[in-house]
């Protein structure tokens, strides 16, 4: 059979290639191998079925539950022992996962697209082999092809995952009971949320970070005070570490490791998490002499417009370089569609959000205060505590602050830094600001209703010229 477009992979990068492409009138085919622990198969690749979407259902559970334990009482509520019931969270979260997942099945037929159930591998010149699960084989033809092969998590030699004792980040969300002690390899974006979602439920959590700084791709100052937050909810951080060795000892992990120190510890632990990253996926995804090249980390190495340099052979998202998110996933997906049809396209890689969604939330965009001063520039800053928010406070949510960084020559928004209540929400607008390359004075000058969160925002920018007007300017 023969397609316009054959996209190999139907994750966030590829599903939304496969639509973009079928609404701009091309006969388009979406394959994807994903495999769940039941044996069921589904769509939304890592990001809908063990990454995402289930992280934050069980994020927005646990958060409940710890608000309902530590906070309610302060609204005057009294619920007596508020207790819960781990299946029945683990039920909600799998339903909210077959729903969405579901849901891209019919995005893709309503949108036209040829939706295809097993492993796809390139062949030289643009011939794709499907394996449908059933075993049958066949071999289609398309104008272009689309990788879109995803990412999986990085093994630790020195940890190998065992899938019950030693466990991976997709492990960690299907758990079906609370481990009272759980240890954590690296904390990073994964580490930290699922650290506070066990935490939340009760584990005592050790996570231990080989960097001797903690979250150092955040700016410093929100670093620093999320370390603060994460240690008063009871995760033992533990930076420098370096793992050398775990094992299984009657139905325990021991962990061997060396501190910041170097000096030799040992931690013994229910389970053992692991994550440390994740590497691209291209197992079995390319065939002999197809061209297409990976870089020394196994990413499939593209262009600027995600092209590989093999004739109209494209690859997007996780399996290539930038940032593991769903988001940049999402864009280069569509924009390739956009290209592949001729249309203009343009993803603004110096303008991606991060979120990390813990309580308090962390969320930014651009440069940190200590990216924006190793450029050069000369920088003015901005910081607004939400303890200053009417909002916040009435939320009962003051933790953390909105930061403002600016270029102090031309005024231009360098990037934002909130930590607090409902951050990856806030960051919304800074990205569109940065976006249309918007001046501090526009965000100054920007009406935002009261009372909001987004004040915060506001008032960091009016900060970032000793002009805020709900705190003392310093
Ligand atoms: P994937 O989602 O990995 O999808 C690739 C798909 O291609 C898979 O279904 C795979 O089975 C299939 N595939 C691979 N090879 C083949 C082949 N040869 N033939 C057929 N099919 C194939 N990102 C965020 O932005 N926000 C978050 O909150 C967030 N939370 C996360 C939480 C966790 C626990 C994890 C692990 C990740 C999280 N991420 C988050 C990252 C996000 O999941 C990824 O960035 C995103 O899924 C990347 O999309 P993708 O389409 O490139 O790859
Ligand atoms: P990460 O890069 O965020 O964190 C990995 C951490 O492990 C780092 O701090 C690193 O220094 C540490 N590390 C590496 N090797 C180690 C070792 N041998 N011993 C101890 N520590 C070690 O990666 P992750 O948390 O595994 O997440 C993977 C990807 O998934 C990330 O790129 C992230 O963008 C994405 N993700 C995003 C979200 C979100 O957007 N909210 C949530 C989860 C995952």
């Amino acid at each position: 059979m023969d397609f316009d477009v054959i996209v190999i992979g139907g994750g966030p990068a590829g599903y939304p290639a496969a639509i973009r492409a079928a609404q701009n009138g091309l006969k388009v085919a979406c394959m994807d191998g994903w495999k769940n622990y039941d044996g069921s198969r589904a769509f939304g690749g890592t990001c809908l079925n063990a990454g995402c979407i289930p992280s934050k259902a069980l994020l927005e559970s646990t958060e409940l539950l710890h608000r309902a334990q530590v906070e309610f009482a302060a609204h005057g509520i009294e619920t007596g022992k508020v207790s819960f019931d781990l299946s029945k969270m683990q039920k909600r979260k799998a339903s909210i996962v077959k729903n969405m997942t579901g849901g891209i099945q019919q995005l893709l037929k309503a949108a036209g697209v040829t939706a295809l159930q097993g492993h796809g591998q390139l062949l030289p010149g643009r011939e794709v082999e499907f394996t449908a699960v059933d075993g049958s084989v066949q071999r289609l033809k398309a104008q272009h092809v689309v990788l879109a092969s995803g990412s999986q998590p990085t093994a630790l030699p020195t940890a190998p995952f065992d899938g019950e004792h030693i466990v991976d980040s997709w492990g960690a969300l299907e758990m079906s009971s609370v481990p009272k002690r759980l240890g954590i390899i690296g904390a990073g974006v994964i580490g930290l949320e699922l650290g506070s979602v066990w935490r939340r439920l009760g584990s005592e959590v050790v996570m231990l970070e080989a960097m001797p700084d903690f979250l150092p791709m955040a700016d410093s100052q929100v670093a620093k005070e999320a370390l603060k937050h994460f240690k008063k909810l009871g995760l033992d951080v533990r930076l420098g570490a370096k793992v050398t060795a775990a094992k299984v000892v009657k139905g325990a992990v021991e962990v061997s490791y060396t501190d910041g120190d170097g000096a030799a510890q040992s931690l013994k632990v229910d389970k053992l998490i692991v994550a440390i990253g994740r590497r691209p996926h291209t197992t079995g995804l390319l065939a002999e002499g197809t061209g297409v090249t990976l870089d020394q980390r196994g990413f499939i190495q593209v262009d600027e417009h995600c092209h590989t340099g093999v004739e109209n052979v494209w690859a997007v998202g996780d399996c290539v370089r930038g940032a593991m998110l769903a988001h940049k996933a999402k864009e280069e997906g569509v924009a390739v569609a956009d290209r592949i049809a001729g249309q203009y396209a343009h993803v603004n890689y110096a303008v991606i959000p991060s979120v990390i969604y813990t309580a308090p939330e962390i969320a930014w965009v651009g440069l940190s205060e200590q990216q924006a001063k190793a450029s050069g520039r000369e920088v003015k800053v901005g910081t607004f505590p939400f303890l200053a928010s009417g909002r916040a406070r009435a939320m009962e949510a003051s933790q953390g602050f909105a930061k403002v960084v600016s270029d102090a020559a031309d005024d231009t928004l360098l990037g934002v830094h909130i930590i607090g209540p409902m951050a990856g929400e806030l960051i919304g607008e800074a990205v569109l600001a940065m976006e249309y390359g918007s001046s501090t004075e526009d965000l100054q000058r920007t009406i935002h209703a009261h009372p909001t969160l987004s004040e915060a925002v506001h008032e960091a920018a009016l900060a970032a010229d000793k002009r805020a007007i709900d705190m003392p300017n310093r």
